[in-house]
């Protein structure tokens, strides 16, 4: 049986698309849930949402990409819970302020040093605050949000691409220092109908994404929320180290 009965998550980026999907999912399957966002409204909301459905949560404001915000994070989930046996990390993204599309011979350094930031320098920051509790209590799983794209470049993102690789990389060195007690792993989504992903889009855009993708269509967050509840869990008890595509069977770009 998949259950989170008496174990906590901590998942990033949690107050929309994918991070929200996958703590519904951690919570409705009994486990609480610490929702972390750079955006305090939405980590409020989805911890409220989860604690009206009789659940347990609380919604933290954290920005991932400072050391300090990561500490207080990890204090304040720990406070909560008393423990973590789920970190999620999840934050990061392809678009926004942080990100510009374009040529390698376009893009600024400040352009790649805030997607890696975001994408990766992230990942080690919450793994670095989370390692020791889960060591200590001799048990724990993390489950890292990389991207198809940092297994087939996505033309037109050389740096978000590169992080996201980096990302596939950082969580197999993770799962050798890591182990035998704690579990990490990567997923690998291809396109995933987000708030972000559905911005500013044209049909004939979608089209022409779409037709890389064998199942012809975008997956959906709740798709790859599975893929990470059960990274997450006991099922996956002699997993770690993996990178799981959830791409509609896209293997190209
Ligand atoms: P989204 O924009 O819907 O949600 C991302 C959330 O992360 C937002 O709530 C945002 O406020 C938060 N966030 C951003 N920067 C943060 C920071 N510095 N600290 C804390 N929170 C921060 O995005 P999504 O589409 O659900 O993507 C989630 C993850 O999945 C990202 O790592 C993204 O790169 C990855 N991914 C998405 C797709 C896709 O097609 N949507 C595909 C592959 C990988």
């Amino acid at each position: 049986e998949l259950t989170f009965r008496g174990k906590a998550a901590l998942v990033t980026g949690g107050g929309s698309g994918i991070g929200r999907a996958i703590g519904l999912q951690i919570a409705g399957l009994g486990g609480r849930v610490c929702v972390a966002d750079l955006d305090r409204d939405r980590a409020e909301s989805l911890a409220a949402e989860i604690c009206a459905m009789g659940g347990q949560s609380v919604g933290v404001q954290a920005d991932v990409t400072r050391a300090d915000a990561v500490e207080r994070m990890v204090g304040a989930a720990r406070e909560a819970f008393g423990r973590i046996d789920v970190l999620v990390n999840n934050a990061g993204g392809a678009s926004g302020p942080t990100f510009r599309i374009g040529q390698v011979r376009k893009l600024t350094e400040r352009d790649w040093d805030d997607t890696f930031t975001v994408n990766l320098k992230s990942v080690f920051l919450c793994v670095r605050a989370v390692a020791p509790l889960m060591l200590a209590q001799r048990g724990g799983s993390i489950v890292n949000m990389a991207s198809l794209t940092g297994q087939f470049p996505f033309p037109g993102l050389p740096a978000y691409s590169a992080a996201k690789a980096g990302v596939i990389s950082l969580t197999r060195s993770l799962a050798m220092e890591l182990a035998p007690h704690v579990r990490v792993n990567a997923l690998a989504p291809g396109l995933i109908e987000t708030p972000r992903t559905s911005l500013n889009r044209r049909p004939e855009q979608l089209e022409q994404l779409l037709s890389n993708v064998p199942l012809a269509r975008m997956g959906t967050p709740d798709e790859v929320a599975n893929l990470a509840v059960y990274l997450a869990s006991d099922a996956a008890a002699f997993v770690s180290g993996s990178v799981m595509d959830c791409a509609g069977g896209q293997m190209w770009m």
